[in-house]
């Protein structure tokens, strides 16, 4: 299973193009960081990556049974359900038994220092506490491929570094894991760097 990018381009209708002729074979087990400035493209890219957007130029080729998970900058959680809840859907929907997912959901929250707000509601939590929780969810679903968008941009350097260690474990289970990112510590934990700035037009 892989995701391959094959001389990809995009260029909305208003702009220039944002990056042209990316051909690169993305695999299980890597994580890579795409980056460049502020508006080279990295959230275009990841929407391209994840089939929501295609491409003015080239072509995604990317195995039929991938199943991708996408973490948005804004986290979209509902609003009234506890945090634990998030996690422990995603086990079941898994096919684990209620008692397991919610202990597997609240190993998960631990890694991500969300233990002790386990039992609060999403509306409850800081931005921070959210971003990590829709992290957490999206590793629970074990896919094929994550796509996350500056996952520790409102993160003090320690839970910057653990979010990271997880993102990496999950490449590491065979994930495909693509973080745009303007972090030097996201971006140095990663085992590849797609920088936009290398495929300007
Ligand atoms: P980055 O994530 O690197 O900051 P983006 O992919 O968000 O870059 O945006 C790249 C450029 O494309 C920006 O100039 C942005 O304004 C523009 N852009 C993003 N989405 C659209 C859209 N739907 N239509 C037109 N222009 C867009
Ligand atoms: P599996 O057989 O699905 O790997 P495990 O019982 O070994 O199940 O692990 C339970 C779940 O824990 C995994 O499905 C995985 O989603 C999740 N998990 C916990 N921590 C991490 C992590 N840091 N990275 C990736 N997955 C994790």
């Amino acid at each position: 299973m892989s995701l391959i990018l094959d001389d990809v381009g995009h260029e909305y209708e208003t702009g220039r193009a944002l990056f042209s002729a990316i051909s690169v074979e993305l695999i299980p087990g890597r994580t890579y960081a795409v980056v460049g400035p502020s508006g080279a493209g990295k959230s275009t890219l990841l929407n391209i990556l994840s089939g929501n957007l295609e491409p003015t130029r080239g072509r995604v080729v990317r195995a039929r049974s991938t199943t991708s998970n996408w973490v948005f900058q804004n986290p979209h959680g509902v609003p009234g359900r506890r945090a634990l809840d998030h996690v422990a859907l995603a086990f079941l929907a898994r096919g684990d038994s209620r008692a397991e997912a919610e202990g597997k959901a609240r190993d998960l929250l631990d890694q991500f220092a969300l233990g002790s707000v386990a039992e609060e509601r999403f509306r409850h939590l800081s931005g921070g506490e959210a971003q990590r929780l829709m992290l957490a969810r999206a590793i629970a679903a074990a896919p094929g491929v994550l796509l996350v968008d500056e996952p520790t941009a409102q993160l003090d350097v320690r839970t910057a570094a653990v979010v990271n260690e997880s993102l990496g474990r999950l490449a590491e289970r065979g994930c495909i894991v693509v973080i745009a990112t303007h972090d030097a510590g996201t971006r140095d934990s990663c085992t590849d760097v797609l920088d936009l700035a290398g495929y300007q037009s």
